[in-house]
């Protein structure tokens, strides 16, 4: 395989220490680099992986140029399209064989069940269906009537997402306190123009870079009054995480730098809520 560095905790985990074991092999190129992609694939290369926008960095990858990669070395080109949903972006235009989804996040957008979905080519998906079936991953009857119960608000649900995350977004930049906001549609994003041709909207997570380090990050985060912190993301409540001194805590600051996290980086999953609650939250938040 030949994948993007910055993929999801657990999928960098499953290709590192349980892929092995079947003797699949992951060479990873940097996001932000997609011209050295080409120079990784191998004559036994068989599958190109990749997310877009990126967790917890908000990177976004140009799915035209993979698509395009893919075909010419007959590759299967699976994206993780968790941060866009269905209703941002749809990667199969661009050329992806199979698009993966954690339900868990917008799908299901109330924080309620955990579920999983993929979709794609007809052959490579009966495939899945029949390991699926004799390994265990199946949906509970329950979280599948929930999900698709979920999926009749998706469209309105995640409008109000991405409009609530532009104005938070807008906020930050503006805010002395905050040294860089990354969120796919503001312009000072890298890959804006990427962003504006491949999504409909920029989705509802923001990453921004607190001055002062971890220990603001933790003053930050224990000032926080009205959001919510949990590592989860895509509920109707705004989330706020601080990775390095939460969920990577455990890394050295070296091993965290290495999977894009930073000591003052600080994820937001944007909700629901009345932005203006959710603003003036932050707003106290960094005072
Ligand atoms: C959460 C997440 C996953 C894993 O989803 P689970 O529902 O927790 O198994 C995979 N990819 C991305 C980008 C995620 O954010």
């Amino acid at each position: 395989m030949v994948s993007a560095s910055s993929v999801f905790g657990s999928t960098h985990a499953l290709f590192m220490t349980y892929f092995p074991k079947w003797n699949i092999e992951t060479s990873y190129f940097e996001i932000n680099k997609p011209e050295t992609i080409e120079s990784f694939i191998k004559p036994n290369t068989k599958i190109l992986y990749a997310e877009s926008p990126t967790n917890p960095g908000v990177d976004v990858i140009d799915l035209e140029l993979l698509g395009n990669i893919a075909k010419k070395h007959n590759l299967i080109l699976i994206i993780d399209n968790c941060f866009a949903t269905p209703y941002l972006q749809q990667p199969i235009k661009f050329g992806a064989h199979l698009v993966i989804h954690s339900a868990t996040k917008l799908i299901d957008g109330q924080g309620r069940v955990l579920g999983g979905v993929t979709v794609g080519d007809a052959e490579l998906i009966r495939q899945i269906y029949l390991f699926s079936r004799n390994t265990g991953p199946a949906l509970s009857p329950f979280n599948a009537w929930v999900l698709s119960k979920s999926l009749e608000t998706l469209a309105v649900r995640v409008d109000r997402h991405c409009e609530n995350a532009l104005k938070v977004a807008e906020f930050l930049e503006s805010h002395p306190n905050v040294n860089s906001v990354k969120y796919p549609f503001l312009k000072s994003h890298p890959q804006y123009e990427i962003a504006k041709k491949q999504m409909k909207a920029g989705g509802n997570i923001i990453a921004f870079e607190i001055k002062g380090g971890i220990e603001a990050g933790r003053k930050f985060l224990n000032s926080i009054q009205l959001c919510s912190l949990s590592a989860n993301i895509g509920d109707t409540r705004t989330i706020v995480t601080h990775p390095a001194s939460t969920t990577h805590s455990k890394l050295s600051e070296e091993d965290q730098l290495a999977v894009g996290i930073t000591q003052g980086l600080v994820r937001v999953s944007v909700g629901l809520e009345t932005v203006e609650d959710v603003i003036a939250d932050l707003k106290q938040a960094l005072a």
